[in-house]
């Protein structure tokens, strides 16, 4: 069989499809009639064949992707990835296609989703945008490296063999007296990830973050969970019961779409529309506890021959004990790239200028985005929570300043407090028949 391979990407999502057949022969005829319908074309003098890297989606193209997919559909059912790529693209969008590539490196995929970035705004000349982007990431990519977690697919992190399984939290080992029956999610489970496997966190480290940490994460997202209709454990969309209040998606075939009911404190309000809604919920929250899961989650990704720099960092996030201080975490509010399903990327310093984190990491969740420091509690790395040398840190980030609506938090309260979300409610006099 031989097999021609080539990747689809844009900044929503890549897939890699192949076009195969039994005679060698036949092979360059059937790759020619697939990359003519994405724009490929024979150059006359020379008859070189010539596609190009970045291609725009346009009706015709789509056009022939549609005739191409209705001709090989019954024997190749894969070729309709071809028509949902494309569907999820906007009219004119730019979209990459790699020939004779079956994967990419984390640094390329990288590269290539800034240069669509760049294609994608028009506002910016693509010449001078593109050469942007390159000076952008030319100086970040030479002192980090990622790790990137694409939630699309099944990954299992660590040791396969349980018999050879050190926990990456505790140490413990099955000779120690330690088990790994359970499956443990790198990500939890209650926000949708279902992909992301730790082989090397034990039972008993699973046990005790799911009741600490992983709750308080679970609840500062709960009503997004419920909100967007993440499907967690169970392929079940969250129900939340608060003290005063219960969120639901409505299971009954009328217009809306969630029900929200709120028991008032005072009675006396009857059935009038209120102006504010204070939402309680049941469990009090320890706002660094979220930090922490962040942070573990980010541990649970990373490969097994760099935990050992993390030592005090994983101390920190096992033990009951927390810090007074951390850095401040950088939150973003953005469509772009809407994720149901947890995405983190961790970034590892690759020289030892301590004026730079030795690890930082990014998690998406639907609309938000958090990037945050991983504290390493060590003297010969700064803590970064001194103002001068965090903006050092966050100016060096220059691919963030394309959005201007960063919020920095303080992740450092280390109380449980009550959790509240609190809604304004407000009558639109402006009626539209
Ligand atoms: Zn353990």
């Amino acid at each position: 069989m031989k097999t021609f391979w080539f990747m689809l990407l844009s900044g929503k999502s890549s897939f890699s499809l192949n076009v195969s057949c039994d005679n060698e022969d036949d092979l360059p005829e059937l790759v020619v009639e697939l990359l003519k319908c994405f724009g490929g074309y024979f150059v006359p003098i020379t008859h070189e064949f010539k596609i190009d890297v970045f291609i725009r989606n346009t009706q015709k193209l789509r056009a022939k992707v549609v005739e191409y997919v209705e001709r090989y559909k019954d024997n190749c059912p894969q070729v309709n990835k071809y028509n949902d790529f494309l569907n999820k693209l906007k009219d004119g969008d730019f979209f990459c296609l790699l020939t004779d590539c079956k994967s990419i490196g984390q640094k390329e995929q990288f590269e290539i989703d800034a240069k669509l970035f760049a294609l994608n705004n028009p506002y910016i000349e693509p010449e001078v945008a593109l050469e942007h982007v390159n000076e952008l990431f030319g100086d970040f990519f030479y002192k980090y490296s990622i790790v990137s977690i694409h939630p699309g697919k099944k990954i299992k992190v660590g040791e396969p063999l349980k018999s050879k399984r050190i926990c990456r939290f505790c140490k413990g080992s099955e000779s120690s007296g330690v088990f790994f029956k359970h499956e443990a999610h790198a990500i939890s489970e209650s926000l949708g990830n279902k992909n992301i496997i730790l082989n090397e966190e034990c039972d008993t480290c699973n046990r005790d973050f799911s009741k600490t940490i992983e709750m308080d994460v679970d609840l500062w997202f709960k009503m997004h969970t419920a909100f967007f209709k993440v499907k967690t454990k169970g392929n079940k969309v969250p129900v939340i019961k608060g003290k005063n209040f219960s969120f639901r998606v409505n299971s009954f075939n009328d217009d809306s779409d969630f029900i929200l009911t709120h028991s008032p404190d005072d009675l006396s309000v009857g059935d009038a529309f209120p102006k504010e809604l204070s939402l309680e919920f049941n469990q009090g929250i320890v706002i660094q506890n979220v930090y922490k899961a962040f942070v573990k989650f980010s541990m649970s990704v990373i490969s097994s021959s760099k935990i050992h720099l993390f030592e005090k960092t994983i101390e920190w996030l096992k033990g009951e004990g927390f810090v007074d201080a951390l850095p401040l975490i950088a939150v973003l509010s953005t469509y772009d790239n809407f994720t149901k399903i947890p995405e983190l990327y961790v970034y590892l310093r690759n020289d030892d200028d301590n004026n730079f984190p030795l690890a930082f990491g990014e998690f998406h969740y639907t609309h938000l985005r958090y990037v945050f420091i991983i504290p390493v509690f060590c003297f010969s790395e700064k803590e970064f929570i001194e103002k001068n040398e965090y903006n050092t840190f966050w100016r060096f980030l220059k691919h963030y300043e394309k959005y201007d609506n960063w919020s920095f938090q303080d992740f450092s309260n280390k109380e449980r407090t009550q959790f509240v979300i609190n809604m304004k409610l407000e009558v639109n006099s402006d009626v539209h028949q």
